[in-house]
């Protein structure tokens, strides 16, 4: 029979998929012996059946009231018992955290009877009413869906009336009145009572929780973070604690270290009389740690000592929630905590220096992305112009953008292509839409804990949160800086998530550290923790990884800087990158050859270019490989706009004067080169084996740059690619020439040229042949940009438009296929390929040079498939470094 309900001293963190991350945590903390009020966890199982069904699974509620029945009999009161009620939390928890995207309930239990008992045995009758006004609220909103607008309008007309200015100056019977106010609200919207049972309340609680997996901010969290649909949330319920209990209570949230640096030091917020919800909500400002070192020492203490266990037993980063009721400390959550890529890459460092974990592990725990975001450009300190205000620095990196005050316009004026920066004085799990949006977030609220500063981080978005000196008004759609400068919508303005400042209008950005020493400098003073502990991280990498790094360069600067950054080899030079700007004029002339001494001229012309080229990438690269592809896209890529010269032949006509002979003779070239798929046309080998002499004039350019490298004492390694090749016979043909081409270079020249000539796999023709194609092949790169455009059918020029984002939303991938692999389609072409490819010629070199050879989950799938390098842009060099370090684990 399948187990719906674990009780937390049953389960443990290796049931996260089942208990959800919190559930599973809070199990784990009740092994550990640290204090944690006592409950159960519903499982995800239960959820899923939940949802697909419409109702609850059979059983779920007879296991549900035997462990609330042993809660019970442990608190020695039953739940919402009139005179000492038992009282409940019911909060979602999903495998991955989804911070604040789906629903809490707390205080359930309380009704009108169980209010009283409440306010007797607590001493607190404004307390009591005060929870009961909060579940009230909660219940109906969540459960019930009233707007919870509506309820906040009430509160605001309730101390509107009494002259007050905040809900701690209400007293216990405005908060009953209130109370009657909500429930009125709720009948009259609903045209049903707010429940009085505390069962059907727990009951009702559970399954708007299973529920709100599928809320709207909750698949828009998941799709943007990549956590599947079908996993579902488990529901925890868990004995009430309060930490709104007067001065001796409050409630928290601790990092064992600071996750925005990774420097070693409980790190955290605390706010006196208050609930959880309060401190992440941002809604009042909280205090530090040592603060609460100060007014309660003893709770401190014990809190160190937990934090310490946590951080020793999961050996990383834990983040806590915690709350002191009347002085008594307990654990209401921990997870192993989100942090900057910064903080990432210098935890993992001095947690393997401390002997924690080791430097596998260590590896493990710092990614591409990480590397990626480290790599981006900074303030340039000395250009800041006005600072507008100071704030927590949240979340690193720097942003330009105009000021946006809602998430409707963040995400309108977003989508029309303008940078944007989301101002809020706090937000909530509702601006999620704008926070992807925007550059970066500015909130007047809240610290490093608020709810901005944690989906920030998670999402590696630019945060300043709790820039308490910025007056905002969202309703004017203005703040007002302490200086008294009033900056409005529209207004650029700078955010510097790494200190926490804002500027007015745009900084120019500068190189970071990381960058600076990849370059080979050292990185300045402030940054030598993190630049250390990245330079650790890719060596370790290096030390461990299989595949080898390539990059795609086709200038000589190029190649040098992916030198630098520790690319061995060129994996493709696009040739015709070469043809663009002033050169394009000579492949005209090339195209429109009348005659093969026309044609031969322009050739000839362009040769020694690609020549001087050639020689300086070999030159930049020495010793290493440098895969040079021929001439790849469609000519009419080449010749001027079809519209254009039309028209310019038509104004002519219609002056009365005679057009231009150029243009009528590029005009016809246009119309007889025109392709209706261009991309499935005349290109690639295609046109090497067309184009008489095309293929003989590149070849010649590399032999004679190779020849001119060894004559110079140097040790050039060209290849020679052919692009889209589907049959072995195209090869052959073009690699008879190469052939004929290099043994005359090496005559003339006096020194022997041989360079390996090879393919690239980009046609489900190709793949599907490659033990053919190996017979001629000495390498074979995968394209597969073309390989992905080709075996689903998309084009690459225009699937980024409307129908991809439908294909997102609708699941039908997770990401886009021209971002990640596509594992179960292109990658069996690929795998396919390898596999017969190495069957024909057992030491075929074999590499991607695709996107894909610079991201994360692509790489660690070429490592699997057997590849011998990934080809990527220069900037991604180390990533694909440290990724294939990782792969290799
Ligand atoms: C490819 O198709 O993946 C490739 C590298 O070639 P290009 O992008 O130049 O078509
Ligand atoms: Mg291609």
């Amino acid at each position: 029979m399948v187990r719906y309900v674990y009780d937390f001293t049953e389960g443990g963190r290796d049931l996260a998929g089942l208990l959800g991350g919190k559930g599973s945590n809070l199990a784990e903390m009740t092994r550990l012996g640290l204090p944690v009020p006592p409950g159960f966890t519903l499982t995800t199982e239960a959820c899923r059946a939940f949802l697909a069904t419409g109702s609850e699974p059979a059983g779920l509620w007879e296991e549900v009231s035997a462990h609330l029945s042993a809660l019970e009999a442990s608190a020695g009161r039953l739940l919402g018992q009139p005179d000492d009620p038992l009282l409940l939390s019911v909060r979602s928890g999903a495998k991955f955290s989804m911070p604040g995207m789906m629903e809490t309930i707390l205080d359930i239990g309380l009704n009108d009877d169980s209010v009283l008992g409440l306010a007797k045995v607590s001493g607190g009758e404004r307390f009591a009413w005060d929870s009961y006004r909060r579940l009230v609220q909660m219940f109906g909103s969540t459960v019930m869906g009233v707007d919870s607008a509506s309820f906040e309008r009430s509160l605001a007309a309730m101390k509107d009336l009494r002259g007050v200015r905040d809900d701690v100056h209400l007293t216990a019977s405005d908060l009953a009145e209130l109370v009657e106010t909500y429930k009125e609200l709720i009948r009259l919207e609903t045209g049903e009572h707010f429940p009085q049972s505390p069962a059907e309340q727990l009951r009702r609680a559970v399954l708007a929780v299973f529920e709100s997996w599928n809320g709207e901010r909750a698949r828009l969290y998941r799709r943007r973070e990549h956590i599947a649909d079908d996993l579902g949330t488990a529901v925890n319920v868990q004995r009430m604690v309060f930490g709104n209990l007067g001065a001796d209570s409050g409630s928290g949230v601790a990092f064992t270290r600071d996750p925005a640096t990774g420097r070693p030091g409980l790190y955290g917020d605390y706010l006196p009389d208050a609930q959880g919800e309060d401190v992440v909500a941002g809604i009042r400002n909280t205090v530090s740690l040592s603060e609460l070192a100060r007014l309660d020492p003893e709770s401190y203490a014990r809190l160190r000592a937990h934090t310490e266990t946590l951080e020793r037993h999961y050996r990383d980063l834990c983040d806590i929630e915690f709350t002191i009721e009347r002085g008594t400390l307990w654990m209401l959550q921990t997870r192993v905590g989100k942090r900057t890529a910064e903080a990432a890459f210098v935890l993992a460092a001095e947690l393997a220096d401390e002997g924690l974990i080791t430097p596998d592990e260590a590896l493990a725990r710092v990614s591409g992305e990480g590397l990626a975001r480290l790599m981006f450009p900074r303030f340039d300190a000395s250009a800041t112009g006005a600072v507008l205000a100071r704030g927590v620095p949240a979340s690193p990196g720097a942003a330009v953008g105009a000021v946006v005050f809602d998430t409707t316009r963040a995400v309108r004026r977003a989508a029309a292509g303008e940078k944007v920066v989301l101002v809020r004085q706090e937000t909530t799990p509702d601006d999620l839409p704008g926070m992807i949006a925007a550059q970066a977030v500015l909130t007047s609220r809240g610290g490093k804990t608020s709810h901005a500063a944690v989906v920030a981080r998670g999402m590696g978005k630019v945060c300043v949160c709790g820039a308490e000196e910025l007056a905002v008004d969202t309703g004017a759609r203005r703040f007002t800086a302490a200086d008294g400068t009033v900056v409005e919508e529209g207004a650029v303005v700078s955010v510097d998530g790494s200190a926490g400042a804002v500027y007015a209008g745009p900084v120019p950005l500068v190189d970071s550290a990381v960058i600076r020493y990849l370059e080979g400098g050292r990185g300045d003073e402030g940054a030598r923790g993190v630049v250390d502990a990245v330079a650790r991280a890719l060596s370790r990498a290096d030390a461990v990884r299989r595949l080898e790094v390539r990059a795609n360069a086709d200038t000589p600067e190029d190649a040098a800087r992916a030198r630098r950054f520790g690319a061995r080899g060129v994996g493709l030079c696009r040739t015709e990158h070469m043809f663009l700007g002033e050169r394009r004029k000579l492949v005209e002339q090339m195209i429109l050859a009348g005659t093969d001494a026309e044609r031969d001229r322009a050739l000839a012309d362009l040769l020694p270019l690609q020549r001087r080229d050639f020689t300086g990438i070999l030159e930049a690269m020495d010793g290493l490989p440098v895969t040079i592809r021929l001439l790849d896209p469609p000519l009419h890529e080449f010749l001027p706009d079809h519209t254009d010269l039309a028209v310019r032949i038509a104004a002519a006509e219609a002056r009365g004067e005679e057009p231009d002979a150029h243009d009528v003779d590029l005009l016809s070239a246009v119309n007889r080169m025109h392709e209706e798929n261009p991309m499935l046309g005349l290109r690639g080998v295609r046109l090497g084996l067309v184009v008489p002499g095309l293929v003989a004039m590149q070849v010649r350019a590399i032999g004679e740059a190779v020849a001119g490298r060894l004559l110079a004492g140097g040790a050039p390694r060209a290849e020679i690619m052919v692009p889209l090749v589907g049959d072995v016979r195209e090869l052959r043909l073009v690699r008879e020439e190469v052939r004929r081409v290099l043994a005359d270079v090496s005559r003339a020249a006096g020194v022997t040229v041989d360079c390996p000539v090879g393919t690239m796999i980009e046609l489900p023709r190709a793949a599907l042949t490659a033990g053919r194609i190996a017979e001629e092949a000495e390498f074979f790169s995968f394209g597969t940009n073309d390989l992905t455009q080709t075996t689903w059918g998309f084009s690459r020029d225009d699937v980024e438009a409307e129908f991809f984002s439908a294909y997102l939303d609708k699941g039908v991938f997770p990401v886009s296929p021209f971002e990640t692999l596509d594992r179960d389609g292109v990658g069996r072409l690929v795998s396919l390929a390898v596999a017969e490819g190495r069957a024909t010629r057992p030491d075929l070199t074999i590499g991607v040079c695709g996107e894909h050879g610079g991201d994360p989950d692509s790489v660690h799938f070429f490592h699997t498939a057997g590849l011998d390098y990934v080809s990527c842009s220069p900037f991604r060099v180390p990533v694909a470094r440290l990724e294939a370090g990782r792969a290799a684990l």
